[in-house]
């Protein structure tokens, strides 16, 4: 049933947005936020967000916040690729438990992947703190100039 339901304005990206839990914040615009997964599969590991929608999932979010979405996906996944210098990106987005999801407000994952070293598993594996900073102002700075 997690494909359809109600949205829980509990979700930890509901909090993240409201300032009520924290996160590596890399990008923001009026639409959507971007942060790094504290889970992360790969380095770089990022996740986009809508700001404004209560969408659970692909088929309840609104197309120009879709829209909104996978063009801040394509920004930020060149930003990544000319700081990290990987070999590939996986995007990635999940819709019902069965499907690999966990939390239920719309995001978009970008995994950027290197040659010979496979993906770690699907929100497992907690990141470092002091990684995630320093990926973070790395990420952050490459915007800045860009
Ligand atoms: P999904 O399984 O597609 O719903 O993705 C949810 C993602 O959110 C997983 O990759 C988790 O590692 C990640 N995640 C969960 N809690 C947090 C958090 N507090 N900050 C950043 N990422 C998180």
């Amino acid at each position: 049933m997690s494909l359809h339901g109600q949205y829980d304005p509990q979700n930890i990206f509901a909090l993240i947005l409201r300032g009520d839990a924290p996160c590596y914040k890399i990008y923001e615009d009026d639409q959507v936020l971007a942060f790094l997964d504290i889970f992360p599969q790969s380095t770089g590991h990022v996740l986009v967000i809508p700001k404004a929608s209560r969408a659970r999932n692909i088929l309840e979010v609104e197309p120009t916040v879709l829209s909104a979405m996978m063009s801040a996906v394509q920004y930020l996944t060149r930003i990544i690729v000319d700081e990290l210098q990987p070999d590939g990106v996986q995007i990635a987005q999940f819709n019902g438990a069965v499907a690999g999801q966990t939390v239920y407000h719309i995001h978009m994952h970008i995994i950027p992947r290197w040659e010979g070293l496979h993906a770690g598993e699907h929100g497992r594996g907690k990141a470092e703190a002091e990684e995630l900073r320093a990926l973070q102002a790395r990420l952050v700075e490459r915007i800045r100039k860009a």
